[in-house]
């Protein structure tokens, strides 16, 4: 059954770790009503698709929120203008500066407990095991003895709040995240050290009193909010890339209302309005020049260092920068349609996405916590069961006390959660700032693989604005009538060549007639009638399908220069040829060579003659061809190349190449200008220019790297820390993970995570 889901990307707050998004995920999914879920832990954002009649949003909050976490609609705001969805977004900052200043106290607060229960092992350990200091003084230790009591009962209570409520959470609803894991370790620390201090004569002839464990309470409990406090900063500095397109908008704006110029905030700003700008100035809202003349820094949006000429006519964005003359804008577009809020939502889609190397981490998170709480009260029981043969029961107790608070500590998915998800957010934020949109980090996770580029050839290696260069007529017309009899059919084309044409027509002054019955034939020209009589016009393959003759030196002459030739033809009679040629890229061959460089295999892909593609391609360094191919094929070639093991990416114009970019691992899109997001293409190269390809290649292989690193390093710590925790190594070497080493670990594993995806900032491309 077919039913209207909406999607919507709801903010999430609450989240204390990446288990918790599995519960949120599992917990939204169970209500009726809801098709599917997906929470990012990283973005802190859920996306649902649901159906509206059957459930609301304030329903799946109230859900949520008895877990104690909630969702919050934030498209209502950015639906309508920019200005409001800043406003949404900026409340949002600012919960989440509070939060983070929370955490800061609360850091500032336990650091010393920390301080004073490193002091007091120190000492212990330095004295009994080691005897390099004096015995504690009595009275010394007698105070630490009374002090340390307190100070875990501050840290538990107060500072772990989040992580009691974690165990609450399991003991009332049966879901467990890490939150409940810290929560349970650091609890049965504190109970066990406070029930041995409080019934210590009582109970020493059956356990060893001697030992409490509220240091660990402290010291784990201080460096997991030491570590979440780290965390947190670090992902505020990996959202940047939005607050700095955000940052982008302009505030003011000086429209031109009952002939006079006034000044108005950007949200009083509408379509139809004409906008003063002056040299200097950034433009308010995405429009199209009615007068005046100007070179704009597109830079901010596009990555490109070099001003663009504009005149009447053309279209400019919203937030570049009017470098020279006085302009007269009408706005086209305002609020969430202009290119600049297109950008934003679609680099915070894409930053919120998951990456298929994701799943797994997901999926092993999602069974970790149950897991791994099952293993620490089987380990408990093994130590009692077993220990108690080796070594006397009071003593086998506490050690076993020691493996299950450990295990709990250092089996924390805290890393593992934030691997992928940082890096991926810093990835797509760097892309976006080089002029470069990423729909999602599926396609940064292929593009990584790719060994084949496929460019198409008019307007992604040529420059897509061809000329007409020669004119050659049959004896019985002119040259002129020729250009006349094709322009005039051109003109209902949309064709580059067919601007070409007519570009030249109009250029020498001429008119056009009226052509009728006018029609595309794809990837082969076009037919038409005028004053009656039937004209057709295209390439080689046309005039094959007509059985037309055709001078075949003339075309094979034009296409050796690289000029494409276009046969005009009337009743089985060739009437002229004109020649038409592209001007390659500038930046074209160095980028070839740079795709090489990173052993890419590159071909041309077009609808041309073979020659004229091999004359381009030769200019450019590739090496080959695929040419004649009509537009429909296009699609197929590229499954060729799959079927032969190549990874492709395809790089074409997205209008005409949509089915083989959609058909390609990835597809690329040449952006030019204010089209954003181009719907059938995984990546948006705007600007117009290829250098940018190696650039997304190279970002996207560091990116994926970063993940690798980190998931490694995520998993690393619980492969080797759980057994150590367990007590493998305590039989032959005596050793045992103490957790409050554990809580360390645990808290150095997510900023380390969190550090090496900011490190991607810096990385060259
Ligand atoms: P591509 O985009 O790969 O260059 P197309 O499929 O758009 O190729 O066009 C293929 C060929 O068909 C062109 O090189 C040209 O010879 C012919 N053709 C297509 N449209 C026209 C047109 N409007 N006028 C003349 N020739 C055309
Ligand atoms: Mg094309």
């Amino acid at each position: 059954m077919l039913k209207n889901n909406t999607t919507k990307s709801l903010a999430v707050t609450g989240m204390h770790c990446a288990s918790c998004a599995n519960i949120i995920t599992r917990k939204l999914q169970k209500i009726p009503g809801v098709a599917s879920a997906e929470v990012n832990y990283g973005a802190e954002k859920a996306y649902v698709s649901f159906d509206e009649g059957a459930v609301s949003i304030a329903d799946m909050n109230a859900q949520v929120q008895q877990l104690g976490y909630a969702l919050e609609d934030t498209s209502i705001h950015t639906g309508h203008d920019m200005s409001a969805g800043f406003s949404s977004d900026e409340l949002q900052q600012k919960k989440k500066v509070e939060e983070l200043n929370k955490l800061r106290e609360h850091v500032l607060i336990v650091l010393p407990f920390v301080a004073v229960s490193i002091f007091v092992m120190a000492w212990e350990v330095g004295a009994e095991q080691l005897a390099f200091v004096p015995m504690m003084p009595v009275a010394v230790a007698d105070f630490f003895h009374h002090l340390l009591p307190l100070l875990a009962a501050y840290s538990l209570f107060v500072i772990g709040l989040p992580f009691l409520q974690g165990v609450v959470r399991f003991l009332k609803h049966g879901v467990a995240n890490m939150d409940t894991l810290i929560g349970i370790g650091t609890l049965v620390a504190f109970l066990y050290s406070f029930i041995v201090s409080a019934f210590e004569s009582s109970l020493s002839p059956y356990i060893s009193t001697e030992h409490s464990y509220y240091d660990v309470t402290i010291v784990v409990i201080g460096f997991i909010t030491l570590g979440k406090y780290l965390e947190a900063r670090s992902k505020q500095k990996t959202g940047e890339a939005i607050k700095k397109l955000l940052g982008l908008q302009a505030k003011q704006a000086t429209v031109l209302r009952d002939g006079k110029e006034i000044e108005v905030a950007i949200e009083e700003v509408v379509v139809g309005d004409i906008l003063i700008i002056k040299p200097g100035q950034k433009i308010p809202t995405d429009g199209e020049i009615i007068s005046g003349t100007s070179a704009i820094d597109e830079s901010m949006i596009t990555g490109e260092s070099l001003p663009v000429d504009k005149r009447v006519g053309d279209t400019v964005i919203g937030a570049t920068i009017n470098k020279q003359g006085s302009l007269q804008v009408r706005a086209t577009q305002v609020g969430s349609g202009t290119v600049l809020a297109q950008i934003v939502t679609m680099v915070e889609q894409a930053q919120g996405s998951k990456a298929p190397i994701e799943r797994l981490a997901d999926q092993i998170s999602a069974v970790f916590v149950p897991v791994v709480l099952v293993f620490a009260v089987g380990v408990l029981a093994i130590w009692l069961a077993v220990g108690s043969q080796f070594m006397p029961f009071s003593q086998a107790l506490p050690l076993g006390l020691v493996s299950f608070v450990g295990i709990l500590v250092i089996a924390c998915p805290c890393a593992m959660g934030l691997a992928t998800p940082m890096a991926v957010i810093v990835g797509v934020g760097k892309a976006a700032q080089n002029g470069i949109l990423i729909k999602n980090a599926e396609n940064l996770e292929k593009l990584q693989a790719v060994n084949f580029i496929v460019l198409d050839k008019t307007g992604t290696i040529t420059r897509g604005e061809p000329q007409v260069t020669d004119i050659l007529s049959a004896s019985d017309v002119t040259d002129k009538e020729v250009l006349g009899i094709l322009a005039s059919l051109e003109q209902h084309s949309e064709h580059p060549l067919a601007q070409a044409v007519v570009g030249r027509a109009k250029l020498d002054g001429m008119e056009l007639k009226k052509a009728t019955e006018f029609s595309a034939l794809e990837g082969k020209g076009l037919r038409g009638i005028i004053l009656g009589r039937q004209y057709f016009a295209g390439n080689l393959r046309l005039a094959a399908d007509l059985h037309i003759k055709v001078d075949t030196t003339i075309t094979e002459q034009f296409a050796e220069e690289g000029k494409t030739p276009v046969i005009l033809m009337r009743e089985q009679q060739v009437l002229g040829y004109v020649a038409i040629a592209d001007t390659i890229k500038a930046e074209a061959p160095a980028t070839i060579a740079r795709l090489h460089e990173l052993g890419m295999q590159v071909a041309l892909l077009t609808g041309d003659a073979k020659k004229t593609a091999e004359y381009i391609a030769k200019q450019v360094g590739i090496d080959r061809v695929i040419a004649e191919v009509l537009p429909g094929d296009k699609a197929e070639q590229i499954k060729l190349l799959q079927s032969e093991g190549y990874r492709v990416a395809m790089v074409g114009d997205g209008i005409n190449d949509a089915p083989a970019l959609v058909t390609a691992d990835v597809g690329i899109a040449m952006g030019t200008g204010t089209d954003v997001a181009i719907e059938s293409a995984g990546v948006t190269l705007l600007g117009g220019k290829i250098d940018k390809l190696p650039k997304v290649i190279r970002l996207a292989r560091a990116t994926m790297r970063t993940v690798k690193q980190n998931l490694f390093w995520a998993f690393f710590y619980n492969v080797v820390g759980i057994p150590i925790a367990a007590g493998v190594l305590y039989p032959t070497f005596g050793i045992l993970l103490n957790p409050a080493i554990a809580g360390a670990a645990m808290a150095f594993s997510s900023v380390s995570v969190v550090l090496n995806a900011l490190r991607l900032k810096r990385a060259n491309l």
